[in-house]
């Protein structure tokens, strides 16, 4: 039977948990972002930053060699790890255990990144998030879903979604798909729209943050790091889901009175994390 759950802030303050006094950087959580290829560099900008303004202590990006040198000045808080490869991800390799993993943002769908990819899930343990081309490598290659750790959060828009679960015909019959996909993956379906819905199994969350700004390059971007972020801290699987999208949806109802809907753009996501969370 599904339960169906609408999140407010009086529900949002259920989830909150405020940061300790005598934490440090070292025990904040260490999210890993892995994504990019040449000329979409700026996904991985978008979420590193994003996972740094969402709280978590250390933040890594893995990219292609043509990365570096835009991470490193554009985010110098941010650490940076390098494929082989100059514009596309081919063998994914690090040496230190985070407690989060986004993957996906301006990934691309390189033969090179598609092998790379499945040889990093026959191996992975670490919570992830599934966003944008990670997701659809996935969706081509449906068994590799049974590799993932339960718990993972995929973030699909709709197009990406029919591309998960296949067409609908109805509203009805999307939910329908989705929650026994969630089900017989043990995923968690951020189901990304106006509004967004997260579906994990037979419970339907509903956000009722955020507005058309959102529609802008680069938004969903955004929203995996502030979801890695959270799930790198002290968050479960869906608390970090639910959280992360009702704050994403909470800067842009904070923004626009201030930008109007057309000039708002991601980093304006990143620049109101701070007064969301207030
Ligand atoms: P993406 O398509 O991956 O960049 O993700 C877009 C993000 O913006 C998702 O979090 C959507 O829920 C959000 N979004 C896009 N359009 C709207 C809209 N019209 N109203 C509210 N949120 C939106
Ligand atoms: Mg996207």
């Amino acid at each position: 039977m599904e339960k169906f759950i609408a999140v407010d802030r009086k529900e949002i303050l259920k989830y909150y948990k405020p940061i300790a006094v005598d934490t440090h950087k070292g025990i904040q959580g260490h999210a890993l972002i892995i994504g990019g290829s040449y000329g979409k560099i700026g996904a991985v900008c978008l979420s590193s930053k994003s996972a740094l303004k969402t709280g978590c202590g250390l933040v890594t990006a893995f990219v292609p060699k043509c990365g570096y040198e835009i991470l490193q000045i554009g985010i110098p808080e941010v650490m940076i790890l390098t494929d082989v490869k100059k514009k596309c991800i081919s063998n994914i390799n690090f040496d230190f255990q985070p407690n989060a993993i986004g993957i996906g943002p301006g990934i691309g769908q390189n033969e090179a990144t598609q092998k790379a990819f499945l040889k990093f899930l026959k191996s992975n343990k670490i919570p992830l998030v599934i966003d944008a081309d990670a997701l659809n490598i996935l969706s081509n290659n449906k068994a590799w879903f049974l590799l993932l750790p339960s718990g993972s959060i995929l973030t699909p828009h709709p197009k990406e979604l029919e591309r998960l679960i296949g067409k609908w015909d109805s509203e009805q019959e999307k939910f329908e798909k989705t929650i026994s996909f969630s089900l017989q993956y043990k995923v968690i379906i951020v189901m990304k729209g106006a509004p967004t819905h997260i579906i994990d199994g037979e419970t339907i969350y509903k956000n009722t943050t955020g507005n058309q700004a959102l529609a802008t390059a680069g938004s969903g971007d955004v929203l995996t790091g502030i979801i890695s972020s959270l799930l790198a801290q002290l968050y479960d699987a869906i608390e970090a889901a639910v959280l992360g999208v009702y704050l994403h949806g909470l800067t842009a109802d904070i923004a626009v009175p201030k930008t109007g809907f057309q000039s708002f753009i991601a980093s304006d996501i990143i620049n109101h994390i701070g007064e969301a969370f207030l």
